[in-house]
């Protein structure tokens, strides 16, 4: 017999453990009660993943439940905030017990990586689509914005850009490394905490850099000039668009610039401050690029090493166009 909603809960949805001194109640009642710390701000955000549009079909189900608490991870980081606990809303037109099992174990990794409690969350019948919600602490007035970039400020991005987009266009599947970028990102939790004093404006890049530094500069009506040739890539990325005979140097351009699903984050610094921001980023894990500078002037101009300007074919992902 299928299993039932109460069963799922209870065999693939009860944390383990003691759990966090900050929950009072978490599965099991009809709400979560939460305690914030004194001194702290509750930040809180939520993303959909839907079958088909978030991810591709054939992602594993280790990766589906990793995806969605990462990019909710990704958004708390993208603020300053250390995560603390999510709820999930699971839609499944089944109760396949081995997608439960690979789903949570995916899910449940990544979440007790970072100290973070399932608290709650609802089981519906349905195409398959996964939300969660995810909450974490920040000191209070600490919390990192879109806006504050000023004129001169530097442009910066953590990790390496491109690599889940390369992935999806050249459509690898299983344990190909760029693959594992687009299924398993890693949220820049330790690299937004440790922005915290130092940045002035942070955005995550979920929708390509375009789209998403575009973003944090309308905030403040303000442009940006980018060094194309500066952008990080990895050496994954470069071996793979190398041996693909795809598009070269305008796909080694336009992804890191356009596509989405990279989960780094990008942000501004007043220049006088990177050495010392860079000796506070030292112990994080991942490597830091300074990519551009904020300029006075809307829009944002890409530059190629040569001086010259380059346009760029994608610049990132719409959920719905101007005609929808
Ligand atoms: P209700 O019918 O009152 O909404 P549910 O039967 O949906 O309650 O849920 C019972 C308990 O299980 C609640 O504490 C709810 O937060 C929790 N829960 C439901 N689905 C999930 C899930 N996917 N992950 C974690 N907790 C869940
Ligand atoms: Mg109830």
């Amino acid at each position: 017999m299928a299993a039932s909603e109460f069963d799922i809960i209870r065999r693939w949805f009860t944390p383990a453990g003691p759990g966090r001194d900050d929950v009072i109640t978490g599965v099991g009642d009809d709400a979560a009660l939460l305690a914030v710390p004194p001194g702290y701000e509750l930040a809180v955000c939520m993303d959909t993943l839907v079958a088909g549009v978030h991810f591709p079909n054939n992602t594993v189900p280790g990766a589906i439940g990793h995806k969605a608490l990462a990019v909710n991870l990704s958004d708390l980081a993208a603020m300053g905030a250390e995560p603390a606990w999510v709820t999930l809303s699971l839609t499944r037109p089944d109760t396949d017990p081995d997608w439960l099992e690979q789903f949570s174990r995916g899910f449940f990794e990544l979440a007790d990586h970072y100290h973070v409690q399932l608290v709650g969350g609802d089981i519906t019948r349905g195409p398959l689509s996964v939300t969660a919600q995810a909450h974490g602490f920040v000191p209070t007035g600490k919390a990192l914005r879109r806006h504050g970039a000023r004129p001169g400020d530097l442009v910066c991005v953590t990790g390496t850009l491109g690599d889940a987009g390369l992935a999806l266009q050249l459509g690898l599947s299983g344990d190909a490394p760029l693959r594992r970028q687009l299924d398993y990102p890693a949220p820049r939790i330790e690299a937004g905490i440790a922005l915290r004093n130092h940045a002035s404006a942070v955005i995550d890049i979920s929708d390509g850099l375009l789209a998403d530094l575009g973003h944090l500069l309308e905030a403040d009506g303000l442009g940006a000039s980018i060094q194309v040739d500066d952008l990080p890539r990895s050496a994954d990325f470069r071996a793979a668009l190398e041996t693909s005979g795809q598009g070269g140097d305008a796909l080694a351009c336009d992804l890191p610039l356009g596509a989405g699903d990279d989960y780094e984050l990008c942000f501004c610094i007043a220049d006088p401050h990177w050495p010392v921001m860079e000796a506070a980023l030292a112990s994080i894990p991942c490597a830091v690029t300074r990519i551009g500078v904020i300029m006075e002037e809307p829009g944002i101009r890409c530059y190629r090493e040569d001086g010259r300007p380059y346009t760029p074919t994608i610049t990132g992902y719409r959920h719905f166009t101007g005609a929808d």
